[in-house]
């Protein structure tokens, strides 16, 4: 990757700068450096806004990431209005240039389709917009160490290992900054040496599955996001601007091994929603671990959880980004109030709770809703008799959608 590289294609305004290091010897600038005010390990929304508002309000910041940057994310790449409203009132609304406008929601469950006006998503792909805000909170001062897998030990010191194959590979370097920011997401190893923090993992959960198609398998207009509910599990298609459709799902891993794979079961619920399947032949398939899951606790000495790493439910309502990004500018905060003696040691956990669990017990109702199979097909077989009351399933699902009533068979 060229450190230097600038988004000017559709932003024109940020650049990464030369503070993301992707070499040897400016990865080893950082890595001497004694002490950091903040580390924050996991480049995604949630740690790249704690970054970026750290190193605005003066503190030394190092954002390490396992992953060579930009990197892809399995996501349905649709950003909710609250969360894109955040980034603007933080002044970073260009990061979201070029971004396509979704304002209908064409829910299908079986054949029977219905569509809602909703509060605008921005969908846009994960590897642009990770990458900007990235690239943001590098222009805002804090160092950016991407390819280096990060380990938070008992002490709470962080051993950095590079995650190449060359030049350093094999070197671990010790750091020991005031505070350990951890935003690794679901899939993070981060905290594997801090039994404290340990995840309870619901067995039923589902998987999540991501592709990026070159059309897409049902009709979509470019301001619509399609939901296929299945009982195996649901899938959403949107348009990126890169000209692609972004596809996410998530499904029942055993009803996956069943079906011969993630791809044939996808292929089955779209087929079972009329579409079609061949639109997904040769995509390259990303998975993701477990989803539904929680930490045994978010805070410790000066380590804290945020974003998806603290905790994750399925994405059917897509705000998992936003979430990120409002615990990212929750907990720089908090960093900060700590720092000037406005807040006691400890009080992440009781922020953290306050604010996300109300989201995700919703999100949980709605999912486990959606995956008991007598009440699918008694929706599907009710909403065959009466179309009407699949506009009652959309609002339920899709955020907003209560507030612009407009129904359309
Ligand atoms: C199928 C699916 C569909 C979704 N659809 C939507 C949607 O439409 N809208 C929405 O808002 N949300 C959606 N989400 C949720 C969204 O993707 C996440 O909530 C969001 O990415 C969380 O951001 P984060 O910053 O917490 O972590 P992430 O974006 O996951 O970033 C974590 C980073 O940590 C790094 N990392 C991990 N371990 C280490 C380590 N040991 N050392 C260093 N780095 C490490 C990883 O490389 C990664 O870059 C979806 C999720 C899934 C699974």
């Amino acid at each position: 990757m060229n450190p230097r590289r600038e988004y000017t294609a559709d932003s024109g305004t940020h650049t990464t700068a030369d503070a993301l290091a992707d070499d040897a010897s400016t990865a080893s600038d950082m890595l001497t450096r004694s002490t950091w005010d903040a580390v924050i390990i996991g480049a995604g929304p949630g740690g790249s806004l704690a970054a970026l508002l750290l190193s605005r309000l003066g503190y030394s910041v190092l954002l390490v990431d396992r992953a060579n940057l930009p990197r892809d994310k399995v996501c349905g790449c649709c950003l909710a209005q609250t969360g894109a409203m955040t980034l603007y009132s933080l002044g970073l609304g260009d990061v979201l240039a070029g971004a396509v406008h979704v304002d209908t929601c064409v829910l299908r469950i079986g054949r029977s389709s219905n569509r809602v006006h909703v509060r605008p998503y921005f969908a846009i792909d994960r590897a642009t917009l990770d990458h900007r805000l990235t690239s943001a909170a590098a222009a805002a001062g804090a160092r950016v160490l991407p390819g280096w897998h990060a380990s938070v030990r008992p002490d709470d010191s962080i051993d950095l290992r590079s995650a190449s194959m060359t030049g350093t590979a094999g070197s671990v370097v010790n750091i020991r900054p005031r505070a350990v920011l951890v935003a690794d997401g679901l899939g993070g190893t981060s905290l594997d040496e801090r039994p404290e923090f340990g995840w309870s993992i619901r067995s039923a959960s589902r998987i999540g599955l991501g592709a990026k198609l070159q059309r897409s398998p049902v009709r979509l207009a470019p301001n619509e996001l399609a939901m296929l509910i299945h009982p195996s599990g649901y899938l959403g298609l949107v348009h990126l601007h890169t000209g692609e459709i972004d596809l996410a799902a998530a499904i029942d891993p055993n009803r996956a091994r069943e079906a011969g794979g993630p791809g044939p079961l996808c292929a089955e619920i779209i087929e079972a929603s009329g579409g079609d399947p061949g639109a997904c032949d040769g995509v390259r398939w990303r998975g993701t671990p477990l989803l539904t899951r929680a930490r045994s606790c978010v805070e410790s000495g000066r380590v804290m959880v945020l974003g998806d790493a603290a905790g994750y439910v399925e994405p059917i309502t897509g705000e998992g980004m936003t979430w990120a990004i409002q615990s990212g500018v929750a907990a720089a905060g908090y960093i900060h109030e700590r720092c000037l003696g406005q807040r006691p040691e400890g009080s992440w956990s009781a922020q953290y709770n306050r604010t996300m669990r109300r989201h995700r017990r919703r999100c949980f109702v709605i999912s486990r809703m959606l995956r008991h199979d007598a009440a699918l097909r008694m929706a599907m077989s009710g909403v065959n008799v009466c179309p009407g009351a699949l506009s009652f399933v959309v609002r339920l699902l899709v955020p907003g959608s209560d507030r612009f009533p407009r129904v359309t068979a």
